[in-house]
């Protein structure tokens, strides 16, 4: 039995409004008065009955850079570990290409490029054949992580493929919530683990910056339960969640993450996922404040800005000149709707960002599938939305803008 049957089968569904109001009247409490018509949470798909004004923004205002992408991925990962060089190839230039033209995206950054062949691979097919249109970020070799040289070894790996071409380094959660001490078994890894300084250090000497993501959803690390914001996105990806087992505390992963931006003062971070704690953007307006090195993208967390615009709409203005425009897009993601690579993903984002539109899906999707609330626009200013869209991306990467 999966946790949806279970939802059902113990009746703490959502209720038909006769039922509920029935038992409402009866008394105010009890969920299982509603046991007859309980209706699974799957099945509801409430169709909105506001007029509200529906933007179509069909292309950005300015050329965009989106700073997080995954073209291409490892092609063998054990336990959430990535241990292949070799990459799978989500799509060829020529099936981005059209999108990107339409909806004004100058350049995909593929975050995923790996590291060794793989690397090299991907930089000849995307990189070196379409100038500008996407660059590669190279990511961490675990599998060598036992080897008594790893520090020098990981250091040398980011020289090399800096030479190649690679334009940063990519940490996914794996560093805090996956590796182990002998990569696939033992104790977790820490973020701010010493052998990893030489790598940080090899970032701010070649002035790469690091994409990292470390934590998630605050609501991963909470029990999968009828309390839970993201109880059904869970429930579909069960081993999203963090909760309980030997896994770090979400304020655990951030002070580590925080103890390696204060420990590199010359090496840059992109904090993806609005500094991986977009529920809290007090929390991640200190960390900006402290740390001089620190920017954040906006990728899958418009559903959680767009939920708070006011806040967002400040946050946006404080820090205009630090926030990467950046999606997660990945071709073919058919289980992940907030982060499918298509025409009408970008669209949302525009609309979010350019619009002051009200009560929208944050996902081109039925059923919002990070949790069930829907979105406002925040309707940049001119000035802010280029800096976001274009420039802001285009100074962590070091970038001459001849154009656009
Ligand atoms: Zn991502």
């Amino acid at each position: 039995m999966n946790r949806r049957q279970l939802l059902y089968g113990t009746g703490i569904g959502l209720v038909s409004g006769v039922a509920a109001r029935a038992g409402a009247k009866a008394t105010s409490s009890s969920d299982d008065q509603a046991k007859p018509a309980a209706l699974p949470l799957a099945d509801y798909q409430p169709t909105s009955m506001l007029h509200a004004r529906g933007t179509h923004v069909a292309r950005a205002r300015y050329p965009v850079i989106d700073i997080h992408t995954h073209i291409t991925e490892s092609s063998k990962s054990i336990n959430g570990v990535d241990l292949a060089s070799e990459r799978n190839f989500h799509a060829t230039p020529d099936e981005l290409l059209p999108v990107m033209d339409r909806k004004n995206i100058r350049t995909m950054v593929n975050l995923t490029g790996g590291f060794g062949a793989g690397l090299t691979e991907t930089l000849e097919k995307y990189d070196k054949s379409y100038r500008d249109r996407f660059y590669t970020f190279t990511e961490p070799c675990y599998s060598r992580f036992l080897e008594p040289d790893y520090p020098r070894i990981q250091a040398e790996a980011i020289q090399q493929a800096y030479r190649d071409g690679a334009r940063g380094l990519k940490i996914l959660k794996t560093l805090g919530l996956y590796l182990r001490d002998n990569i696939t078994t033992g104790k977790l890894v820490k973020i701010d683990d010493p052998r990893f300084d030489p790598m940080w250090d090899a970032c701010g000497q070649l002035k790469m910056p690091v994409a990292i993501h470390i934590s998630d959803p605050i609501a991963f690390f909470t029990p999968t339960d009828r309390f839970n914001e993201r109880y059904e996105e869970l429930n579909n990806h069960p081993d999203w969640s963090f909760y309980g087992h030997d896994f770090p505390s979400n304020a655990e992963l951030i002070e580590a993450r925080n103890r390696v931006m204060a420990r590199h003062p010359n090496t840059r971070f992109i904090v993806l996922h609005v500094g991986n704690f977009a529920e809290n953007l007090d929390n991640v307006s200190e960390n900006l404040d402290r740390f001089s090195n620190m920017t954040v993208d906006t990728a899958a967390r418009i559903g959680e800005l767009g939920r708070q615009p006011r806040a967002s709409g400040a946050f946006f203005e404080k820090y205009q000149d630090r926030i990467l425009f950046g999606t997660d897009a990945t071709p073919h993601a058919g289980n992940y709707p907030q982060q499918l690579f298509v025409d009408a993903l970008y669209e949302i984002y525009y609309r979010f960002l350019e619009t002051d539109d009200e009560y929208f899906d944050y996902a081109p999707a039925k059923v919002p599938p990070q949790g069930r609330w829907r979105i406002y626009g925040i309707n940049l200013p001119d000035a802010i939305l280029r800096k976001v869209y274009l420039e802001n991306s285009a100074r962590a990467l070091r970038l001459a803008l001849g154009r656009g």
